[in-house]
């Protein structure tokens, strides 16, 4: 994979740094290249004509974070049994576009593509946390808002973080991806200190709803590469979503996973259901209103997002698990912003608290 652009913008501030170095040698003579005061300014400017959220998947910005890098996943709330995962933020946006991405809503105003050029800075706040929590392991993603690996042939990121982290014995990485940019990963020894975990879905819904995105196969084959140099791996089934032949798919994806990837070698499965606040389910609707997948039968539900009816969604997490525990009954899985009830109903135990859950994806 590798994807277009349409211009790079790099902030004053960053013009000698490294990242800039690395984005402005590895363009296309093709792409222009513009200096910026402050990169948030390209933003705002560009932030009009028809569809100013697709149009910045387009548009790299190199600047300078000023707010934190790591963060409590987005997604964590009491309300939901959830996994601990810590969030560092190196890049926003995505060059991907998925009908049902978050997103879209999440970063409405900011429609551009920004990787922080100060990103060393993260180390030093994951130093200060790992220093006040002595004896605890942690597993922290760049993948939330961002793809880990999209622009990765680009910007060189990865590189840098994997040997970070291999010298961290209670941190994990984890690099979440929906592509095939792992190159740069077979040029780092991790030490067993970086996970890769691709996103999965079933072909129909890669066919109807992640656009410019590898294909499940694609994906897979790339999960056996990168275990087979020595990474971790793990999958996310999310958004899972109901359609007629979902459990029949989600099976065979499973299946074909297993094959592929003998399930021993697979540290974790987490599973989430199609969850949309009603502005979100606006807009995806809006951007892609010929995706059947984004008109199933949902419900509002008590936290705010439409979900698919409860009744169904516990019927495909259930034929999922049960297939997950039929290849190996100890391979870790649980679900996503879930109510703990739900998991319980689904996976048959209460689910540990986000500190527990959070230590164990730590060591695994
Ligand atoms: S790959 Fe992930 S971040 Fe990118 S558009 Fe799809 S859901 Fe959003």
């Amino acid at each position: 994979m590798n994807f277009e652009l349409d211009a790079v913008f790099i902030e004053e501030d960053c013009r000698t740094s490294a990242l800039a170095d690395r984005v402005v040698k590895g363009l296309p003579d093709s792409v222009p290249v513009g200096y910026v005061a402050d990169g948030r300014e390209v933003s705002r400017a560009q932030a009009s004509g028809a569809d100013p959220f697709g149009a910045g998947k387009r548009r790299m910005v190199v600047m300078r974070r000023r707010r934190p890098f790591l963060m409590a996943c987005p997604a964590a709330s009491s309300e939901f049994a959830c996994c601990g995962l810590l969030v560092l933020t190196l890049a926003s946006n995505c060059p991907m576009d998925c009908s049902y991405c978050f997103l879209q809503e999440y970063v409405a105003d900011n429609p551009a593509f920004q990787v922080y050029a100060n990103y060393a800075e993260a180390f030093d706040e994951l130093e200060r946390m790992a220093s006040k929590a002595p004896g605890r392991h942690f597993r922290v993603g760049t993948g939330e808002l961002a793809d880990s690996l999209a622009f990765d042939r680009l910007t060189g990121i990865s590189r840098d973080l994997i040997e970070y982290f291999a010298r961290r014995e209670n941190l994990l990485l984890e690099l979440k991806t929906k592509t095939d940019e792992i190159d740069n990963l077979f040029a780092v020894d991790p030490r067993g200190r970086t996970l890769v975990s691709w996103t999965l879905s079933p072909q129909a819904v890669f066919s109807s709803s992640e656009h410019r995105t590898a294909p499940p196969t694609v994906r897979i084959r790339s999960a056996r590469r990168v275990a087979d140099a020595g990474y971790k791996v793990g999958f996310h089934l999310d958004p899972i979503i109901a359609y007629p032949e979902a459990e029949r798919d989600y099976v065979a994806l499973l299946d074909e996973l297993f094959d592929t990837l003998a399930p021993e070698r697979i540290s974790f499965i987490s599973m989430g259901g199609l969850r949309m606040p009603p502005t979100l389910r606006g807009v995806a609707r809006r951007r892609f209103p010929n995706d059947p997948m984004l008109a199933g039968e949902d419900v509002l539900s008590p936290d705010g997002r439409y979900r698919t009816f409860t009744p169904l969604r516990l019927r495909i997490y259930r034929t999922i698990s049960e297939r997950i525990r039929a290849a190996a009954p100890a391979l870790l899985h649980y679900l996503c912003m879930e109510r703990p009830s739900v998991s319980a109903a689904v996976l048959g135990v209460t689910p540990p608290s986000p500190a527990a859950l959070g230590e164990r994806l730590g060591r695994c």
